[in-house]
C-alpha cells in the first residue's frame, strides 16, 4: 500500500478516522486557507501556519482537511491518513458524499489568500507562489493513483459543478467544482511539477513475457504508473505495484479500446504496439 501519511509532512492526527466510498476513481480537492480579504491596494500579510495547525487540531477540527500546505515555505502538516475521508466540504443530506467520494478522496487546505503579502511582495493566486514542496504531493496522490487530469478544467475564480463528471471521474478537483458546495476557492493553480518519467525517453519494451499472471516485475509497476498517469488506473483499488493483477489487465485493455483496438488487440496484454503507444 502506498504512504497513508505523506513523507515529511508534520503529523496531528485527530483519530475521527472513516471509509471512504472507494468503488469510485482516487481524486484530491484543493482549497485556499481564505483567512483574510485583502485586495491588489490592501494587500495583508500571511496567516502563520501553526495558528492553522491550532485551529485544524482544536476548534476548526470539524471542516479539517488531510493536508495543510504552505506554498511558500513548502511545510506540510496532516490530520487524516490517505485511506480515511476529511471534513473540508459540504455534503448536504442525500446525492453524493462529497467528503468520501473516491479510493482517496485527499484534500489540500493551501495557506493562502488572495493578496496575501510574504517577504514585502503580494500574491493574487496560488499559481504566482513558489509552490514549494507540491512536487511531493502531487507524487504522493500519484502514488494513490490519482491521475493528474483536472476532470472540470483546471480551476478558475468561478465555480462550476458536475456532479455527473465528480461520480465518474478520478482525478484533481477544485473546492469550487465540488457538488453540494458554494466556495470558488482555490482559484488559479499552478501547473502540476512533471514526474521525471515524462521528460525521459520511452523505456524498452521488455517482451510480452513480463506480463501475465502469476508474473512479478518492475516493467509491471511501470505499466500500471504510465497508465495511471495517462489517465487508465480506475481498476486499481490502491496504486499500481510489481505485481501482475486482473486491474493491470483492464486498465490495460481500457487504453487499447481508447486506441480504436478490438478483439485479441484489446485483450488487455501489453504487446509492443501498446507499449509504444502508452509511453510514446
Ligand atoms: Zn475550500
Amino acid at each position: 500500500m502506498p504512504d497513508l501519511w505523506l513523507p515529511g509532512a508534520e503529523r496531528h492526527p485527530l483519530g475521527d478516522t472513516a471509509p471512504t466510498d472507494t468503488q469510485y476513481a482516487p481524486r484530491v480537492i484543493w482549497h485556499i486557507t481564505w483567512d483574510k480579504n485583502a485586495s491588489a491596494k490592501k494587500p495583508a500579510d500571511l496567516v502563520p501556519f501553526d495558528q492553522l495547525v491550532r485551529y485544524f487540531t482544536g476548534g476548526g477540527s470539524s471542516c479539517a482537511p488531510h493536508l495543510l500546505w504552505d506554498p511558500f515555505t513548502g511545510r506540510t502538516a496532516q490530520f487524516y491518513p490517505a485511506n480515511s475521508r476529511s471534513k473540508s466540504v459540504v455534503d448536504s443530506a442525500g446525492g453524493t458524499r462529497t467528503n468520501r467520494t473516491g479510493r482517496v478522496c485527499l484534500q489540500v487546505e493551501t495557506l493562502f489568500f488572495p493578496y496575501c503579502r510574504v517577504n514585502g511582495r503580494s500574491y493574487a493566486a496560488v499559481r504566482d507562489t513558489p509552490a514549494k514542496g507540491l512536487d511531493k504531493i502531487i507524487a504522493w496522490a500519484r502514488s494513490w493513483g490519482v491521475p493528474d487530469a483536472w476532470p472540470m478544467g483546471s480551476p478558475t475564480w468561478s465555480a462550476n459543478r458536475s456532479e455527473r463528471i465528480w461520480e465518474a471521474r478520478g482525478g484533481h478537483y477544485a473546492h469550487g467544482q465540488v457538488p453540494e458546495n458554494e466556495h470558488n476557492d482555490p482559484g488559479p493553480m499552478p501547473k502540476w511539477p512533471s514526474s521525471g518519467h515524462a521528460s525521459k525517453p520511452a523505456p524498452p519494451f521488455p517482451g510480452r513475457s513480463a506480463f501475465g499472471p502469476g508474473k512479478s516485475n518492475a516493467s509491471i509497476l511501470l505499466l500500471g504508473q504510465q497508465l495511471v498517469r495517462r489517465g487508465f488506473g480506475k481498476h486499481y483499488r490502491v496504486g499500481p505495484s510489481r505485481d501482475w493483477g486482473e486491474a493491470d489487465r483492464l486498465n490495460v485493455a481500457d487504453f487499447q479500446r481508447a486506441q480504436g483496438w478490438s478483439g485479441s488487440d484489446a485483450d488487455g496484454f501489453a504487446g509492443p504496439q501498446t507499449w509504444a503507444r502508452l509511453f510514446g
